[in-house]
């Protein structure tokens, strides 16, 4: 661990209000001794996200947690920024999919843009930012991205959200086409492929012990 980061220790707020991604963080922190609050557990508001970056959202929703609860925060901000549509959905690839969650018109809806632009440029990247932040307003950040291209028509049921239109670099099979723990799994046993895995390993490495 590097001495100019601030060891986690103890209780953790995931201002998360989603099962889902409570559940994941749960499992990623548990074998480090942290134990994992929800802020829904803890009846937290969900602030505003007002920043212009991941890092700026995820910052946020984490200081807003940790000021809140009095115990340290930890939150996440991802998306697909796709290079010939200047990076767009970036920060608004929840909303492209509308109130319904409707990925599938979301996808379509980047084909139809590139379709319009004519550019032969398939680029495309995730990108998690994760923030730790304490009450004292001592923050952490970290990034992970994945680059990739752009298929279309989209493969595979297996994963959420924008998977199936995205082939990571150097594999040939789509996020929707790999299984969890090919497309999440952590190093030593997976591979830490996705977005999300190469922030989280950079946290650890900084943070946990
Ligand atoms: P967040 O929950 O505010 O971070 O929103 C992230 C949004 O970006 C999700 O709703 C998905 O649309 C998209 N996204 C982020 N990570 C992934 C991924 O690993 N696969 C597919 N879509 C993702």
């Amino acid at each position: 661990m590097s001495g100019t980061h601030r060891p986690l220790t103890g209780k953790l707020v995931i201002a998360t209000h989603n099962a889902g991604k409570l559940a994941e963080i749960r499992n990623l922190l548990a074998p480090h001794g942290i134990e994992a609050i929800s802020a829904g557990e803890l009846g937290l508001p969900e602030p505003e996200e007002t920043g212009t970056t991941f890092a700026a959202n995820a910052r946020i929703k984490a200081a807003s947690a940790a000021r809140r609860s009095g115990l340290p925060a930890f939150a996440d901000d991802s998306g697909l920024c796709v290079e010939a549509l200047d990076g767009a959905p970036g920060i608004y690839s929840a909303r492209w999919a509308g109130p319904d969650r409707d990925f599938a018109a979301a996808m379509a809806e980047i084909e139809r843009q590139l379709d319009e632009k004519k550019s032969p440029d398939r680029r495309a990247c995730f990108i998690a930012a994760l923030c730790l932040a304490w009450p004292d307003g001592h923050v952490e950040d970290f990034e992970g991205r994945v680059d990739g291209t752009l298929v279309w028509p989209p493969r595979g049921d297996k994963g959420f959200g924008y998977d199936p239109m995205f082939l990571p670099e150097g594999f040939d099979r789509t996020f929707g086409e790999m299984s969890a723990e090919e497309k999440h799994g952590l190093p030593p046993r997976g591979k830490g492929l996705s977005h999300r895995a190469r922030a989280f390993v950079k946290l650890a490495r900084a943070c946990l012990t």
